[in-house]
């Protein structure tokens, strides 16, 4: 006898979306039936048309604890998760205190979430000038990689690579590097103002274009694998194709708001919206969803990156002084299934950019997918029922967001973690370590 089955008209697998029993014993998918199937199991759901998706894997949250736990924190960031569908998280290495920059401050961060995580969190490392002697220890230590800007973090403890620094990290560890592609050369300090196009100025597309030749001409000095973080600007897209065709190991993610919100409707003084690299226009998403439809973009993650609403300047809408940073964790999968399913794309396409191939690109082959040996991390979700998004009923701990008052579709209805739902309750989250080959 097994733990549970879980029945779905339309279970989304890496076959595509059809009728299935997925039969979970100990935490993991021990067989994948036929929706009829007979099994004898303790517990037997019948979720008939809902959709059972695999638990997403969101490789780009700042959850900001130990230092900012204002900002947000590992309780509420990772219950926003379950109830967004995504079962596993990896921390961003800056905006906490300390930054995840030596193993002694990795050690700092998991004492912070130890015995509070609702869902499973990995980590990445950062690399700044001076710790490319820790890096190794670091990875060892089970970080999935580091994270690098190029140009100003927001932070003081986070300064930016050089790229003769970029190449002395790269050429430290052989990891996965993620980087923050903006070229400080091409950034413009913003003036006050709370009109959105001062700030989008003050960014332009060339500042990442730049920024991501940078980084592939350090990927390949290097023979390293580097991934570009949040493109907004798709006139960099070309240089990351010719990357690829070059046979170079260079990948790019983007985020649900640059492909669903545009520069020209953002009111004056909304700096929720306001984020880095900026929100473009509408032509330039034209352009994010066609690389995400060819497989030139891989992944759709949140970036994930609140802050209190004073930093987020919410009194004054003052774009030029405000925290950048979204929060989406919870809304990622609705917003993007909205706008995918709009565009003729299926739910097995949203599964693969917002859980398998992040998955991937951290090694977690044991997440992100409905296969058998995977740990049993599912989505019970609602493709066709909307809701209207009510700032309220978010668990990120400042409930700030561009996506308020917006009538999305698909609800997520429950979320296992290894065959557990997820009830806020007693939180059964673990922390995944990079498995050292
Ligand atoms: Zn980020």
């Amino acid at each position: 006898m097994v733990d549970l089955v879980l029945r779905s008209r339309r279970a989304v697998t890496p076959d595509g979306e059809r009728p299935a029993a997925v039969v979970v014993g100990a935490g993991r998918i021990v067989a994948v039936e036929a929706y009829e199937a007979v099994v004898e199991a303790a517990e037997d759901v019948d979720l008939g048309e809902l959709a059972l998706l695999p638990g997403l894997v969101d490789t780009h949250v700042h959850v900001n604890e130990p230092g900012r736990t204002e900002w947000e924190g590992f309780a509420t960031a990772t219950r926003a998760a379950a109830a967004g569908g995504v079962t596993a998280i990896v921390d961003m290495p800056l905006n906490s205190l300390p930054p995840t920059v030596t193993v002694d401050a990795l050690a700092v961060k998991k004492d912070a979430a130890a015995g509070r995580i609702h869902v499973d969190v990995g980590f990445w490392g950062g690399a700044i000038p001076g710790n490319a002697p820790d890096l190794p220890a670091l990875h060892a230590a089970g970080v999935y990689g580091f994270k690098a800007f190029l140009a100003d973090s927001g932070v003081p403890e986070f300064p930016p690579l050089n790229p003769g620094q970029l190449a002395e990290a790269l050429a430290a560890v052989p990891a996965q590097f993620v980087v923050h592609a903006e070229d400080p050369d091409h950034l413009h300090a913003a003036v006050p103002s709370s009109a959105y196009a001062d700030f989008l100025a003050s960014r332009p597309p060339r500042a990442e274009h730049a920024a991501v030749a940078t980084a592939i001409e350090a990927a390949r000095a290097a023979g390293a694998r580097v991934h570009i973080l949040h493109l907004s600007a798709a006139t960099a897209l070309p240089l990351i194709a010719a990357a690829r065709a070059d046979g170079l190991r260079v990948t790019a993610e983007t985020c649900p708001h640059y492909l669903t919100l545009e520069a020209a409707e953002i009111p004056a003084g909304a700096t929720e919206f306001k984020c880095c690299p900026p929100i473009r226009d509408a032509a330039n998403q034209e352009q994010l969803w066609s690389a995400l439809a060819e497989g030139l973009i891989t992944c759709v993650v949140s970036d994930h990156s609140p802050c209190t609403p004073d930093l987020k300047r919410q009194d004054t809408g003052d774009f030029a002084a405000a925290w950048g940073g979204i929060a989406s964790v919870q809304l990622g999968l609705p917003v993007i299934w909205t706008a995918a399913r709009a565009r003729g794309h299926s739910l097995a396409d949203v599964v693969g950019w917002m859980a398998r191939r992040p998955a991937d690109l951290v090694g977690l082959t044991g997440k992100g997918r409905i296969a058998v040996g995977a740990d049993a991390d599912l989505v019970a979700f609602d493709p066709d029922a909307t809701f209207v998004v009510d700032p309220a009923r978010l668990h990120h701990r400042n409930p700030v967001t561009p996506y308020a008052g917006k009538t999305l579709s698909g609800v997520v209805r429950t979320t296992w973690l290894r065959g557990q739902a997820v009830t806020g309750d007693a939180p059964q989250g673990r922390f995944l370590i990079r498995e050292v080959s």
